[in-house]
This record gives structure tokens, sequence and C-alpha cells, in this order.
């Protein structure tokens, strides 16, 4: 969703756990209410990232190759179809971000108090203060700081390390 006006871009992914329908749900309630007219900058917004998850109604993994997405990145352009799909968000979604923010909920075993996080990366020290800011404003009761430890070649794994990783502020 491209506003009428410039500014960042932010990113929503939710569905990376196809099970997960709490963000699935509260992606699409966000994109009827957004008004383009009002918007300064743009939006992306994937609501359900691991389709094959999803439409199985499988917790954790995509049935269709047995990989949990939020433990595939940064991907593999050759591997199966969810390291393809990592790898999709990786090079294509990622890079165009400013903020990139992977909503979760408690799993199907899970009931989780809701909270948000960020990774407190010391290498993008204007970014990770960023985050710490836009978490503090979210309205959420809980704020958890994530120590970030892996070096820059190392598999992010999970989408939103992948993005940190990169720069990218959650
Ligand atoms: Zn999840």
């Amino acid at each position: 969703m491209k506003g009428k006006q410039d500014g960042p871009v932010f990113t929503f992914i939710s569905g990376v756990h196809g099970f997960e329908f709490a963000p699935i749900i509260a992606v699409q309630k966000l994109m009827q209410v957004i008004d383009v007219n009002q918007l300064h900058g743009t939006l992306i917004i994937l609501p359900i990232s691991s389709p094959g998850s999803f439409y199985n109604r499988t917790p954790y993994k995509n049935p269709q190759d047995n990989v949990n997405l939020n433990n595939a990145f940064p991907g593999n352009a050759n591997g199966t179809i969810t390291q393809k799909m990592a790898h999709y968000i990786t090079q294509n979604i990622i890079p165009l971000s400013d903020v990139f923010l992977d909503i979760h909920s408690g799993d199907a075993p899970e009931d989780l108090l809701p909270f948000i996080c960020y990774y407190n990366n010391e290498r993008h020290k204007e970014n990770t203060a960023m985050a710490k800011r836009l978490s503090d404003i979210s309205g959420f009761q809980y704020v958890v700081s994530y120590p970030y430890t892996i070096t820059d070649e190392e598999p992010a794994k999970y989408a939103f390390k992948q993005a940190v990783q990169t720069g990218k502020l959650l």
C-alpha cells in the first residue's frame, strides 16, 4: 500500500507460522482501515507467509517439506519450497523495508502473554535505538530486548533476525 506522501517502508509479515491465526486476521483488518491518502510512506504486508502451513492447519512447519519457515533464513533459491520462500523474503522484501515487523501469536499448543521484542544489535546502534523506541511506544506492556550474538555470516534462521542482520529495525 503506497501512500500519497513519501515516507519510510514498513513491512508487516504474519503467518510465518501458518497456524498462528491472530496476526493473520490482524493484518487483514489493518489493510481495511489504511487510507493511502493519509499514509506517509509504504506498507508491505504479507498476511500468510507460509501458505502450506496455513491451509493445512499445521503448527510450526510447512507440511509440503516439513520445514519451519522461521528456521529457514536466509533461505535457499534452490532448496525446498519453504527455503525458497525464505530466500524470496530475504532478497526481495527485507531490502525494501525500513522497518520489518514479524508478527506471531501462540501456536497450536501455546498460550502467550502479548509482548513485543527487538534485537539489541550493537553493530547497528541507531537502528537498535529506533527499534527500542518503536517497541516502547507500541502499547505492549512487555518489551523484550534479545541479545544479538550472531555474526554477519551465520544463518539468521528467524525472519526478523534476518532483517536485523541486514540492518533493518525489528
Ligand atoms: Zn510463530
